[in-house]
């Protein structure tokens, strides 16, 4: 039985882009047994490659706000 509660929305994760560039978003799963992870393996980002941003994912939900991006490019 696995259950969880982080994963988006299927109808949601088609239609979110990132609010810079309006470009697709890759997922960045967070592997069980790293700190904060549930047991399962979740989607812990949304990574757009060409704004070098990781958008976090919490409790499935996207929080799609440029200020709250972690930046990927060191
Ligand atoms: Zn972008």
């Amino acid at each position: 039985m696995s259950h969880s509660q982080q994963t988006i929305e299927p109808w949601l994760r088609g239609i979110i882009r990132c609010p810079q560039c309006k470009g697709e978003l890759a997922d960045v799963e967070r592997a069980a047994g790293e700190p904060g992870a549930t047991d399962d393996a979740e989607v812990a980002e949304l990574r757009c490659d060409t704004c070098h941003l990781a958008y976090p994912v919490e409790g499935g939900v996207p929080v799609l706000l440029v200020d709250l991006a972690r930046r990927t490019d060191g």
